[in-house]
């Protein structure tokens, strides 16, 4: 039997980032932007302080596509400081476009067993079937479960329960756009019961930048593309991530490119499909994923793309060197 972890002396530290979960119809334009605030949200939810004691704090207002790495960073301060001061959980609402690289990043950089959860809404707060308040119930549920303790960053939309590091936007409008497409959902809430089926290995916090954050970018590789956009880039950018076509390939024209282009800079090769690996050693035509490894390309494994960019982009600010880079993508669970 399941049992609802109801405890209301527990503490739940919300901290609200805007998104559609926050959007509602505004005077100046036809269409809805942010404005509700974190104490409209909770009080949207009925039930919400039976599970627990709830906290809220407006940190941004923003759509999930105007948020910027720095907006993490911040945060994650933010949850050291939550931690520190005894919470029991912290959740996370945010813009749905954006939630899967902003949950990765923070998993790269959060250190703490205390529960993290990231949700949202793929339906404004004035919709017919809102979905915003059942997704933070079930995220606060989730937030003060024992079994989500050093379980790592976790999305909860929908009932399920996601891996930041393995979980994906994938239908632009269903309220059941999140999946993890590699390994399904970690666990699920049933009836205000956290269940989780697995547990996933603890990822070593990446050092939080100090400076400046590096410019990285991706470069999708299409039929026939003429790989333009490559040229020059070892000046404009510090690292680099492919969207090769299938399990690491590109048009034979990019070859000598991103060959100058890896010894320049870090260049990522990860996939443009967003699930499986890329390969290492299957074919070997010119383009394929055997030769640009060859040319120096590193690996990302079964990171999709935008992931690959931020565990590039989190390894080049903490001053990574090239092998360590290339270690954390072989060695990246
Ligand atoms: N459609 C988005 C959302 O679901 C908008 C955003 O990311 O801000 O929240």
């Amino acid at each position: 039997m399941l049992l609802a972890d109801r405890d209301p002396n527990r503490t739940v530290l919300v901290l609200t980032l805007g998104g559609t979960i926050a959007m509602t119809r505004t005077a100046a334009s036809s269409g809805v932007a942010p404005t509700l605030t974190g104490a409209d949200l909770v009080r949207a939810v009925p039930g919400l302080h039976s599970v627990a004691t709830v906290t809220v704090e407006d940190f941004r207002q923003m759509p999930g596509a105007s948020l910027a790495i720095s907006d993490i960073v911040a945060l994650v301060d933010r949850l050291k400081r939550a931690v520190s001061e005894g919470v029991d959980g912290i959740v996370v609402t945010q813009g749905t476009d954006t939630l899967e690289e902003t949950a990765y990043l923070t998993d790269l950089y959060y250190p703490g067993s205390t529960p993290v959860v990231f949700t949202g809404a793929m339906r404004t707060a004035e919709a017919a079937g809102a979905d915003g308040p059942a997704n933070l119930l079930a995220a606060v549920q989730t937030a003060v479960s024992a079994q989500a303790r050093g379980a790592g960053v976790l999305v909860v939309l929908g009932d399920e329960i996601h891996a930041a590091r393995h979980v994906r936007k994938m239908h632009t409008t269903s309220p059941g756009a999140f999946g993890s497409p590699d390994i399904g959902p970690l666990g699920h809430v049933v009836e205000g019961a956290v269940r989780l089926h697995r547990a996933l290995s603890v990822m070593a916090p990446v050092p939080l930048p100090t400076g400046a954050l590096p410019q990285v970018e991706i470069v999708t590789a299409s039929l026939d593309s003429s790989g333009t956009l490559l040229e020059g880039l070892e000046n404009k950018v510090a690292g680099l991530v492919v969207a090769a076509f299938g399990a690491g390939h590109v048009p034979r024209t990019w070859c000598s490119r991103l060959e100058a282009l890896a010894k320049a800079i870090p260049v990522v090769l990860a996939s443009r499909i967003g699930t499986g690996p890329v390969l290492a050693s299957t074919y070997a035509f010119p383009g394929s994923e055997s030769d640009l490894l060859a040319r120096g390309l590193i690996s990302a494994g079964a990171l999709d793309a935008y992931k690959a960019r931020l565990l590039l982009t989190a390894h080049l600010a903490a001053g990574s060197p090239r092998y360590e880079i290339a270690e954390a993508f072989l060695h990246h669970p």
